[in-house]
Protein backbone atom coordinates (compact mmCIF):
# COMPACT_ATOMS: atom_id res chain seq x y z
CA UNK A 1 0.00 0.00 0.00
CA UNK A 2 1.73 3.30 -0.81
CA UNK A 3 0.78 6.10 1.51
CA UNK A 4 -0.43 8.27 -1.79
CA UNK A 5 -3.20 5.98 -2.30
CA UNK A 6 -4.58 6.34 0.89
CA UNK A 7 -8.07 8.44 1.14
CA UNK A 8 -7.20 11.42 3.16
CA UNK A 9 -10.79 12.10 4.39
CA UNK A 10 -13.06 8.85 5.10
CA UNK A 11 -16.73 9.50 5.41
CA UNK A 12 -19.11 7.08 7.08
CA UNK A 13 -22.68 7.24 7.24
CA UNK A 14 -25.87 5.10 8.49
CA UNK A 15 -28.76 4.68 10.36
CA UNK A 16 -28.53 4.33 14.28
CA UNK A 17 -26.59 1.32 16.02
CA UNK A 18 -25.36 0.31 12.40
CA UNK A 19 -21.98 0.14 13.59
CA UNK A 20 -20.22 3.54 11.96
CA UNK A 21 -18.54 4.36 15.02
CA UNK A 22 -17.10 0.88 15.81
CA UNK A 23 -16.14 0.57 11.86
CA UNK A 24 -14.57 4.51 12.14
CA UNK A 25 -12.92 3.61 15.10
CA UNK A 26 -10.84 1.08 13.56
CA UNK A 27 -10.34 2.19 10.33
CA UNK A 28 -8.67 5.87 12.27
CA UNK A 29 -6.67 3.66 14.47
CA UNK A 30 -5.42 1.78 11.62
CA UNK A 31 -4.33 4.37 9.54
CA UNK A 32 -3.25 6.93 12.52
CA UNK A 33 -6.15 9.11 11.41
CA UNK A 34 -8.14 11.06 13.75
CA UNK A 35 -11.85 10.05 14.35
CA UNK A 36 -14.72 12.45 15.01
CA UNK A 37 -17.90 10.91 15.48
CA UNK A 38 -20.32 13.77 14.46
CA UNK A 39 -23.58 12.29 16.67
CA UNK A 40 -21.77 13.30 19.39
CA UNK A 41 -22.41 16.89 18.92
CA UNK A 42 -26.08 16.03 18.28
CA UNK A 43 -26.09 14.65 21.48
CA UNK A 44 -24.18 17.49 23.47
CA UNK A 45 -26.80 20.25 22.36
CA UNK A 46 -29.62 17.94 23.27
CA UNK A 47 -27.97 17.05 26.80
CA UNK A 48 -27.36 20.99 27.62
CA UNK A 49 -31.21 21.67 26.46
CA UNK A 50 -32.67 19.44 28.72
CA UNK A 51 -30.40 20.08 31.41
CA UNK A 52 -31.25 23.85 31.28
CA UNK A 53 -35.01 23.05 30.74
CA UNK A 54 -35.34 24.15 27.14
CA UNK A 55 -38.14 23.31 25.36
CA UNK A 56 -36.82 20.76 22.39
CA UNK A 57 -39.60 21.75 20.41
CA UNK A 58 -38.49 25.50 21.02
CA UNK A 59 -36.42 25.66 17.96
CA UNK A 60 -35.00 29.08 17.52
CA UNK A 61 -34.00 28.89 21.56
CA UNK A 62 -32.74 25.36 20.49
CA UNK A 63 -30.68 27.13 17.70
CA UNK A 64 -29.14 30.08 19.55
CA UNK A 65 -27.91 27.52 22.09
CA UNK A 66 -26.09 25.49 18.83
CA UNK A 67 -24.76 28.58 17.70
CA UNK A 68 -23.33 30.12 21.14
CA UNK A 69 -21.75 26.57 23.08
CA UNK A 70 -18.38 24.99 22.42
CA UNK A 71 -18.32 21.50 21.90
CA UNK A 72 -14.86 20.17 22.48
CA UNK A 73 -14.40 16.13 21.24
CA UNK A 74 -11.08 14.96 21.90
CA UNK A 75 -9.84 11.78 22.09
CA UNK A 76 -10.35 9.02 25.32
CA UNK A 77 -8.89 10.71 27.92
CA UNK A 78 -10.11 7.03 30.25
CA UNK A 79 -10.54 3.40 28.87
CA UNK A 80 -13.94 3.42 30.09
CA UNK A 81 -15.63 1.93 27.10
CA UNK A 82 -15.50 5.71 25.43
CA UNK A 83 -14.65 6.50 22.04
CA UNK A 84 -13.68 9.87 22.64
CA UNK A 85 -14.72 12.67 25.04
CA UNK A 86 -17.22 15.10 25.06
CA UNK A 87 -16.45 18.15 26.88
CA UNK A 88 -18.94 21.27 27.15
CA UNK A 89 -18.12 24.20 28.41
CA UNK A 90 -15.20 22.19 30.44
CA UNK A 91 -17.52 19.61 31.68
CA UNK A 92 -16.82 15.95 30.81
CA UNK A 93 -20.43 15.09 29.26
CA UNK A 94 -19.28 11.91 27.16
CA UNK A 95 -21.76 9.48 29.41
CA UNK A 96 -24.22 11.66 29.91
CA UNK A 97 -24.71 12.05 25.80
CA UNK A 98 -25.81 8.27 26.19
CA UNK A 99 -28.93 8.71 28.63
CA UNK A 100 -32.42 7.31 27.55
CA UNK A 101 -33.69 11.04 27.44
CA UNK A 102 -31.07 12.20 24.90
CA UNK A 103 -31.56 9.46 22.50
CA UNK A 104 -35.19 9.93 23.04
CA UNK A 105 -34.77 13.75 21.70
CA UNK A 106 -31.75 13.73 19.82
CA UNK A 107 -33.59 13.56 16.09
CA UNK A 108 -36.08 16.55 17.23
CA UNK A 109 -32.97 18.73 17.51
CA UNK A 110 -31.04 16.96 14.81
CA UNK A 111 -33.73 18.17 12.33
CA UNK A 112 -33.32 21.95 12.69
CA UNK A 113 -31.95 23.94 9.95
CA UNK A 114 -29.94 26.75 12.07
CA UNK A 115 -28.98 23.62 14.33
CA UNK A 116 -27.17 22.03 11.84
CA UNK A 117 -25.47 24.79 10.11
CA UNK A 118 -24.15 25.33 13.38
CA UNK A 119 -22.94 21.82 13.90
CA UNK A 120 -21.84 21.43 10.45
CA UNK A 121 -19.79 24.45 9.89
CA UNK A 122 -17.40 22.90 13.05
CA UNK A 123 -17.58 19.72 11.41
CA UNK A 124 -16.68 20.77 8.30
CA UNK A 125 -13.50 23.05 9.60
CA UNK A 126 -12.16 19.93 11.12
CA UNK A 127 -12.76 17.65 8.29
CA UNK A 128 -10.79 19.53 5.38
CA UNK A 129 -7.78 19.20 7.43
CA UNK A 130 -7.61 15.38 6.51
CA UNK A 131 -6.54 12.13 7.77
CA UNK A 132 -9.97 11.38 9.42
CA UNK A 133 -13.10 9.51 9.42
CA UNK A 134 -15.96 11.54 10.42
CA UNK A 135 -19.18 9.11 11.07
CA UNK A 136 -22.40 10.26 11.15
CA UNK A 137 -25.91 10.55 8.44
CA UNK A 138 -25.07 13.55 6.50
CA UNK A 139 -20.96 13.46 5.94
CA UNK A 140 -21.03 12.19 2.28
CA UNK A 141 -23.69 14.52 1.18
CA UNK A 142 -23.49 17.14 2.65
CA UNK A 143 -20.00 17.82 5.39
CA UNK A 144 -18.00 16.25 3.59
CA UNK A 145 -18.82 15.87 0.05
CA UNK A 146 -15.53 15.67 -0.94
CA UNK A 147 -14.29 13.18 0.94
CA UNK A 148 -12.12 10.46 -0.91
CA UNK A 149 -13.75 7.55 0.13
CA UNK A 150 -17.46 7.84 1.24
CA UNK A 151 -18.76 4.46 2.96
CA UNK A 152 -22.63 3.75 3.70
CA UNK A 153 -23.23 1.00 6.80
CA UNK A 154 -26.52 0.00 6.72
CA UNK A 155 -28.49 -3.33 8.86
CA UNK A 156 -32.40 -4.30 9.08
CA UNK A 157 -33.96 -2.47 12.11
CA UNK A 158 -34.04 -5.74 13.96
CA UNK A 159 -30.25 -6.88 13.50
CA UNK A 160 -29.36 -3.16 14.77
CA UNK A 161 -31.99 -3.63 18.00
CA UNK A 162 -30.84 -7.05 18.63
CA UNK A 163 -26.48 -5.43 18.70
CA UNK A 164 -27.93 -2.50 20.55
CA UNK A 165 -29.92 -4.68 23.28
CA UNK A 166 -26.53 -7.25 23.44
CA UNK A 167 -24.39 -4.10 24.23
CA UNK A 168 -26.68 -2.67 26.92
CA UNK A 169 -27.13 -6.23 28.73
CA UNK A 170 -23.40 -6.84 28.32
CA UNK A 171 -22.69 -3.62 30.67
CA UNK A 172 -25.31 -5.19 32.82
CA UNK A 173 -28.15 -2.93 32.28
CA UNK A 174 -31.50 -4.40 31.36
CA UNK A 175 -33.69 -3.77 28.51
CA UNK A 176 -36.63 -4.55 26.54
CA UNK A 177 -35.64 -5.91 23.10
CA UNK A 178 -38.95 -4.73 21.71
CA UNK A 179 -38.53 -0.91 23.08
CA UNK A 180 -35.22 -0.85 21.57
CA UNK A 181 -36.38 -2.14 18.30
CA UNK A 182 -39.40 0.63 18.45
CA UNK A 183 -36.88 3.60 19.20
CA UNK A 184 -34.62 2.26 16.57
CA UNK A 185 -37.22 2.73 14.27
CA UNK A 186 -38.69 5.54 15.45
CA UNK A 187 -35.40 7.69 15.44
CA UNK A 188 -34.65 5.92 11.75
CA UNK A 189 -37.92 7.35 10.50
CA UNK A 190 -36.90 11.51 11.70
CA UNK A 191 -33.72 11.11 10.71
CA UNK A 192 -34.80 9.87 7.17
CA UNK A 193 -37.31 11.72 6.79
CA UNK A 194 -36.38 15.57 7.73
CA UNK A 195 -35.73 18.37 5.11
CA UNK A 196 -32.53 19.37 6.21
CA UNK A 197 -29.29 16.96 5.30
CA UNK A 198 -32.16 13.69 5.43
CA UNK A 199 -30.01 10.21 5.99
CA UNK A 200 -28.83 8.63 3.08
CA UNK A 201 -26.44 7.22 0.77
CA UNK A 202 -24.33 9.69 -1.17
CA UNK A 203 -24.30 8.61 -5.08
CA UNK A 204 -20.82 7.78 -4.67
CA UNK A 205 -20.92 5.60 -1.96
CA UNK A 206 -19.94 2.11 -0.91
CA UNK A 207 -22.80 0.28 0.17
CA UNK A 208 -22.00 -2.43 2.59
CA UNK A 209 -24.90 -4.68 4.16
CA UNK A 210 -23.86 -5.85 7.89
CA UNK A 211 -26.73 -8.19 8.36
CA UNK A 212 -25.16 -11.59 8.12
CA UNK A 213 -21.33 -10.27 8.56
CA UNK A 214 -19.53 -9.28 12.26
CA UNK A 215 -17.67 -5.86 12.95
CA UNK A 216 -14.43 -7.85 11.69
CA UNK A 217 -15.17 -8.68 8.53
CA UNK A 218 -16.96 -5.30 7.62
CA UNK A 219 -13.22 -3.35 8.94
CA UNK A 220 -11.65 -6.18 6.53
CA UNK A 221 -14.08 -5.14 3.45
CA UNK A 222 -13.55 -1.48 4.23
CA UNK A 223 -9.52 -1.80 4.21
CA UNK A 224 -9.55 -3.76 1.20
CA UNK A 225 -10.99 -0.93 -1.00
CA UNK A 226 -7.68 0.39 -0.90
CA UNK A 227 -4.99 -2.23 0.09
O1 LIG B 1 -24.86 8.40 15.61
P1 LIG B 1 -25.71 8.71 16.81
O2 LIG B 1 -26.76 7.68 17.06
O3 LIG B 1 -24.93 9.03 18.04
O4 LIG B 1 -26.46 10.06 16.41
C1 LIG B 1 -27.47 10.61 17.23
C2 LIG B 1 -28.42 11.43 16.38
O5 LIG B 1 -27.78 12.62 15.92
C3 LIG B 1 -28.98 10.75 15.13
O6 LIG B 1 -30.12 9.95 15.39
C4 LIG B 1 -29.32 11.94 14.25
O7 LIG B 1 -30.59 12.47 14.59
C5 LIG B 1 -28.27 12.97 14.65
N1 LIG B 1 -27.15 13.07 13.70
C6 LIG B 1 -27.36 13.80 12.55
N2 LIG B 1 -26.32 14.01 11.69
C7 LIG B 1 -25.10 13.51 11.94
C8 LIG B 1 -24.88 12.72 13.11
C9 LIG B 1 -25.95 12.50 13.95
O8 LIG B 1 -28.46 14.27 12.30
N3 LIG B 1 -24.11 13.77 11.10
Amino acid sequence: MTPSKLPSIIAIDGPAASGKSTLGLSIANALGYLFFDTGVMYRAITWLALNRDIDIHDESAVTLLAENVQIDVAPASKSDGRACDVLIEGRDITWETRLPEVDANVSVISAYAGVRAALTRQQRRIGQRGRVVMVGRDIGTVVLPEADLKIYLDATAEERARRRYNEIVTRGGTAEYKDILAKVIERDRIDSTRDVAPLKAAKDAVVLDSNNINAEEVFRRVMALFA
